[in-house]
């Protein structure tokens, strides 16, 4: 379970409502179990449960830390992806989870087959940031990814890091290839890769993120579909760190 405060003392009392909720009431555990915390410092702990009170909703634990290697990477990777359908961009925030991705960027580009009106986008990413949650607990990562949504490409400059790559099939086919392995030859300790929909990206959108400094990179010479894309990307990370 994620919890929100950083854990400073052997005695730790889980009390928000979700947590409890499935500790208490879902798995039905009772004193003497243990339960896994990673708190906002991405330490792991043991928690043996003392005591359940339910009349308080909060759980009363005793906690040692355990020394088991991260389960992140040495890289902080964010993926910023079209938009596109619902089982789609929710298939993309699950997988990207488990493939170790930092942070999930959805973005409207001209030829996305989807839009998001504005007073959908909070309760859209509200699901989405649930269904990282979830996959972040079942792959044990240590963070939650944080899922955002840009309604202009122009906008995702915001979000820029060390390294930022836009990955276009036509440098593939140009044989650059190797842009990819050259830049994660150089160890950033940040990197984002934007991916377009399924009809590609514009010309003129290929255009101005080069120009915002997005180095174009291919992944092969295969042309994958727009959410197969952003996981051969976090695959290829997970294999140079061997995580
Ligand atoms: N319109 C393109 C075409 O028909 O040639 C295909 C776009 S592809 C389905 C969707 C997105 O995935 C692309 O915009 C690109 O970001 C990414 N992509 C897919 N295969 C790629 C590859 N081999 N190299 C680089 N990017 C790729």
């Amino acid at each position: 379970y994620f919890v929100k405060e950083i854990i400073n003392s052997n005695k730790f009392t889980i009390d928000e409502t979700e947590t409890f909720k499935h500790v208490a009431k879902v798995m039905r555990h009772k004193a003497g179990d243990v339960v896994y915390l990673v708190d906002p410092s991405e330490k792991l702990y043991a928690a043996t449960i003392e005591k359940i009170d339910l009349d308080n909703n909060n759980i009363l634990t005793k906690v040692s830390l355990v020394d088991r290697p991260s389960t992140e990477m040495p890289v902080k990777v964010t993926i910023a992806c079209s938009l596109s359908k619902k089982d789609k961009i929710e298939w993309i925030t699950q997988k990207s989870t488990e493939l170790g991705a930092t942070t999930i960027i959805f973005f409207d580009s001209k030829y996305s087959i989807m839009k998001w009106k504005q007073n959908v986008v909070a309760k859209k990413l509200d699901r989405l940031q649930e269904i990282a949650k979830n996959a972040a607990q079942q792959s044990k990562r240590r963070i939650i990814p944080q899922v955002i949504y840009v309604n202009k490409l122009q906008d995702l400059l915001n979000y820029k890091v060390e390294a930022n790559l836009v990955a276009y099939e036509e440098s593939a086919k140009q044989g650059e290839i190797s842009l990819l392995a050259q830049t994660l030859n150089q160890d950033p300790k940040s990197v984002l890769c934007a991916f377009g929909p399924e009809g590609g990206f514009a010309p003129d959108e290929i255009d101005f993120l080069n120009q915002a400094d997005f180095a174009s990179v291919g992944l092969g010479p295969r042309i994958m579909r727009a959410e197969t894309a952003p996981m051969y990307f976090l695959s290829v990370l997970s294999y140079k760190y061997e995580l």
